[in-house]
């Protein structure tokens, strides 16, 4: 390590190693409870008392609706925030030294297929070296290993902390960023930030705009006998259809090379959810397709946006189109400096070596961060997917990189 001894780096370590079963119960009791949209708050108590058991004065921070909507690239409020916070621990440095600010989302996905996995998604069930469970990967294991880490500082470095540790568990990151977006409006913002999303232990440095849009084709409710030729879903296939060559025609010529670099398709559109109708014989009163859409550096979501109502209109007027969820702005940090040393001298200490830098074709909470901010985190698979998993010993891993890190950055 740079700045930090031997000694501790050595006593650090070893509170992992001994923390390492605690670790893995953790993540497997986070994955137990079901945060999907609005069900955070049970999971959010877990963390609330490991922060406070690890020295944290607890804050609950609520996004402000109105503000939100107001705020160009802050998400559209899902649902009320009646209930539902982002958790925010700070344990307060003697002075002088250096911020950081340790973060993860406690939200997931909904699962999908349920029938399909080979364990229950809500189980936490360990096997083959891995942790299995919608959250495993995205993010709970991550969270998990930054708990365990501030932890073990606490126990290590105790009162030679110089700079300030902020901890939050944000709510929303899949759906818009308002957890996020509202911690660091709230002022919790330090001098660097790492946030634990499962990068497989490399240094998640960029992330690509994204806008969720809601496509909405309505018609006459009636017996099929009468309602042949064209009717609401062939209007809303007529917008895909437009929104795909909207989606050719950005991923044609990627100039960008942090994105180009990433995958030969960054900016991709799914269309993640198609609801609507009751009967096959039945003409439907409304269909809806919700579609998420990616885009890079050189537009803002609001540009995106008119693109997208722009093309529905041209090929399919009929169709409305609202935007919800996200508009999150693509976002690249530099890895040169002072927090990527820090991080790169810690992950070659624990791994033996280099950190590799990694852009994502997704979005995460690292876009709202104005300083130097990295994700880094565990190795997971099938994340929104079948079986999602995180590797238990890339857990450890995490728990040690980010104690070293914290260690060396706040002494
Ligand atoms: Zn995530």
């Amino acid at each position: 390590m740079s700045a930090l001894n031997q000694a501790i780096e050595h006593e650090l370590r070893d509170a992992i190693s001994s923390r390492s079963d605690e670790l893995v119960a953790l993540a497997s009791e986070l994955v137990k409870r079901p945060s999907t949209l609005g069900e955070e708050e049970s999971a959010q108590r877990i963390v609330e008392d490991r922060l406070r058991d690890s020295g944290f004065s607890i804050a609950r921070v609520q996004p402000d609706t109105a503000a939100a909507l107001s705020d160009p690239t802050a998400g559209y409020p899902p649902l009320s925030y009646d209930g539902r916070t982002s958790v925010v621990g700070v344990r307060e440095g003697s002075g002088g030294g250096r911020s950081l600010h340790l973060s993860g989302h406690i939200d997931v996905v909904p699962v999908d297929r349920t029938e399909d996995w080979r364990f229950e998604p809500w189980a936490g069930a360990i096997a083959d070296g891995r942790l299995w469970g919608r959250g495993a990967g995205d993010m709970k294991g991550g969270l998990a290993a930054y708990l365990v880490a501030v932890a073990a500082i606490s126990d290590v470095c105790g009162d030679r902390l110089r700079g300030d540790l902020i901890f939050s568990s944000v709510i929303e990151e899949e759906c818009g960023g308002n957890g996020m977006w509202s911690v660091l409006r709230a002022g919790y913002q330090a001098a660097a930030t790492l946030i634990g999303e499962s990068t497989g232990m490399r240094l998640g440095h960029a992330g690509v705009g994204v806008v969720w849009a809601r496509l909405t084709a309505r018609g006459e409710v009636g017996h099929a006998e009468s309602s042949g030729r064209y009717g609401p879903f062939d209007a809303l296939a007529e917008a895909i259809g437009a929104l795909r060559a909207l989606e050719a025609a950005i991923n044609a010529k990627v100039d960008d090379r942090v994105f180009a670099d990433a995958a030969a398709w960054p900016y991709a559109m799914t269309v993640g959810r198609v609801s609507g109708g009751v009967w096959a014989s039945s003409a439907p009163g409304e269909l809806v397709a919700n579609v998420r859409f990616g885009f890079g550096r050189e537009y803002l979501p609001a540009d995106v946006q008119a693109r997208i109502r722009e093309a529905v209109a041209q090929a399919a007027p009929t169709v409305e189109v609202t935007f919800e969820g996200f508009r999150a702005a693509a976002y690249c940090h530099g890895t040169v400096g002072e927090l990527s040393h820090a991080l790169s001298v810690a992950h070659e200490s624990v791994l033996g070596s280099e950190v590799r830098p990694v852009a994502f074709t997704a979005t995460t909470d690292a876009r709202f961060v104005l300083g130097p901010c990295y994700c880094y985190g565990p190795l997971a698979g099938n994340m929104h997917g079948v079986d999602e998993w995180v590797d238990i010993s890339s857990l450890q891993e995490t728990a040690a990189v980010i104690a070293l890190v914290a260690a060396d950055w706040a002494m």
